[in-house]
């Protein structure tokens, strides 16, 4: 038999700027073996890294910091580049979040992961002292869309270095460059190279890192792709994080401004052309003020600017491939078919480039629409009307997602009752989407939104495992629940559990009685 000789071949994927179609650069797609040998030194690396002072980690991030500080404008310029929304909101959106993070866990990560006391309510158990630790996972394994490819990966990466982790990251295919950046700034302040890797390549190379010996991972990305990471992450009980889609509603009641939320609602929808996990995707508007709000949100949106991002005076940029155009335009199409009014956009602008499509407002939208149920993940507002808040609530409950969700009044008390019946991660009333921006804030969702949290608190909590550790103050006691049961044991028993639990103060005197009286009895073995 003649052997046939092959050379490998390394895959690659040409990475494209969505704005002009140009390709921008090259990545290589990580194998496997390659994938599992980046966890192996990442491992290693980790178990040094976890004996490092706290304070010694953080000057790491304070670094970091700094850097990105002073490089703000360029690290926009590749997210731009490579995502294509405004440099406006590359700055906002992804590197002041990322400033904000740090600043975050420099303030809080030594408290917590400082060991805290677990105080025992048991009379029998304040004989010994307990408190928790927090130990890192090990190897976190995360992987990353591509809306926003900077701020999601950069925000999990410092939070599971700050706790003792290793990282190993997959970036989207679509934007890889942003989170190379990010590691390049790490670096830079010192990093140990092994603690953060980078695996390029598509969904191959995140099945991949989910193959490899990772101990957690921590998944943001669409709801079909996340089904498969929490079965493939089940298959082997890897714990995981997954902050998947969403389809946020907007209520607005009828006194609202309806100035500040009909500028609220076009921002809302169209920033970032409407690629935002937090975009408002449904727009629900009390009858009183449905037509005016209507009025001043197209004449809102014929002033937006659509171009490409890195001209200052843009406000939507493009979509990021075809395939999420094709998805906007159907559901767009689907709506106007099914009776949805058109009050602006509804159409491509091939005259910008292939992936452009106009910011666009849909009325009298029906609840059945595709547009109102599935995330659209585009620059659409669609919007209908409702008659009492008992139908906005819902209105908007009734959806598959629970991501978050915002309600719009003059009247705060209003709105914050309105907003505890709201079945969504977050609610904001009198604002959307900044919660991203809030580090204390938890950020995730409920139903198919996802699973767990990134971000603030609940954020750290998800880098750690809960070690509760526990000492007893009497080493030289043998304690009252050992063998030597005999039939003093279930007096002993029965009269402490009536010493706690009883009603009556004399049943409770007797069962102390009763329960030393026993106890003295006893011969424990
Ligand atoms: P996606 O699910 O297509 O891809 C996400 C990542 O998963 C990419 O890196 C991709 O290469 C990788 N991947 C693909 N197949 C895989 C597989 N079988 N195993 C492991 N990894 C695989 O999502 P996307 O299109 O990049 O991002 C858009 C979606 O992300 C939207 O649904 C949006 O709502 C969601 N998102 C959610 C949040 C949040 O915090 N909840 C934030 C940003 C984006």
């Amino acid at each position: 038999m003649n052997a046939v000789l092959t050379t490998p071949t390394v895959r690659t994927i040409a990475v494209r700027n969505p704005a002009t179609d140009e390709v921008i650069g090259e990545i290589s797609c990580f194998s496997n073996a390659e994938i599992a040998a980046a966890v192996e030194r990442a491992r290693k690396a980790q178990r040094r890294w976890a004996e490092v002072a706290v304070g010694e980690r953080l000057k790491i991030l304070r670094k970091f910091q700094r850097l990105l500080c002073e490089q703000r404008e360029s690290v926009a310029a590749i997210v731009t580049r490579e995502a294509g929304k405004p440099l406006a909101e590359a700055v906002a959106t992804e590197v002041l979040v990322v400033l904000e993070t740090v600043n975050y866990l420099l303030a809080n990560v030594p408290a917590f992961l400082r060991p805290e006391d677990v105080p025992h309510g048991s009379p029998v158990m304040k004989l010994k002292r307990g408190w928790l630790l927090r130990e890192p996972h090990g190897v976190i394994g995360i992987i990353s869309p591509w809306n926003y490819p900077f701020s999601v990966p950069s925000v999990q990466t410092l939070t599971a270095l700050a706790t003792g982790n290793a990282v190993v990251l997959k970036p989207s295919e679509f934007t890889p460059f942003s989170a190379l950046e990010m590691q390049k700034l790490l670096y830079a302040a010192g990093l140990d190279k092994d603690l953060l890797q980078i695996v390029t390549g598509d969904g191959a190379a995140g099945a991949g890192l989910l193959a490899a010996d990772i101990n957690k991972v921590i998944f943001t990305g669409s709801v079909a792709t996340g089904q498969r990471v929490a079965q493939a992450a089940a298959a082997r009980l890897l714990p995981s994080v997954l902050e998947l889609g969403g389809k946020d509603p907007m209520i607005v009641l009828d006194d609202a401004d309806i100035d500040v939320v009909s500028s609220a609602a076009v921002w809302g929808a169209f920033m970032n052309a409407g690629q935002t996990c937090l975009s408002i995707e449904r727009c629900y508007v009390q009858e009183k003020i449905y037509e005016p709000f209507l009025k001043a949100c197209v004449e809102k949106t014929a002033k937006l600017r659509v171009g490409n991002g890195t001209d200052s005076t843009t406000d939507v940029g493009p979509l990021i491939h075809q395939r999420q155009l094709k998805i906007v335009q159907t559901h767009v199409e689907d709506a106007i078919a099914a009776g949805a009014r058109l009050l602006a956009g509804g159409k491509t602008l091939p005259q910008l480039g292939a992936n452009f499509y106009a910011p666009t407002i849909l009325a009298d939208v029906k609840h059945s629409m595709r547009i109102m149920r599935e995330e659209t993940f585009g620059p659409v507002l669609p919007v209908r009307s409702f008659r009492s808040e008992d139908e906005a609530v819902a209105l908007a409950n009734d959806s598959e997602f629970g991501l978050a969700a915002s309600v719009w009044t003059r009247n705060r008390k209003r709105g914050e009752a309105l907003a505890a019946k709201i079945e969504a991660g977050t609610v904001m009333v009198n604002d959307m989407i900044s919660c991203f921006g809030i580090s204390e804030a938890p950020h995730g969702g409920i139903k198919s939104s996802g699973i767990g949290r990134t971000h603030g608190r609940f954020g750290l909590e998800e880098m750690v495992w809960p070690k509760y550790v526990d000492s007893d103050r009497l080493p030289k006691m043998k304690k009252l629940w050992w063998y030597g049961y005999g039939p003093q044991f279930a007096g002993q028993m029965n009269g402490f559990i009536e010493l706690l639990f009883s009603k009556k103060l004399m049943n409770r005197l007797k069962g102390g009685a009763k329960s030393t009286k026993s106890y003295i009895r006893r011969k424990l073995l």
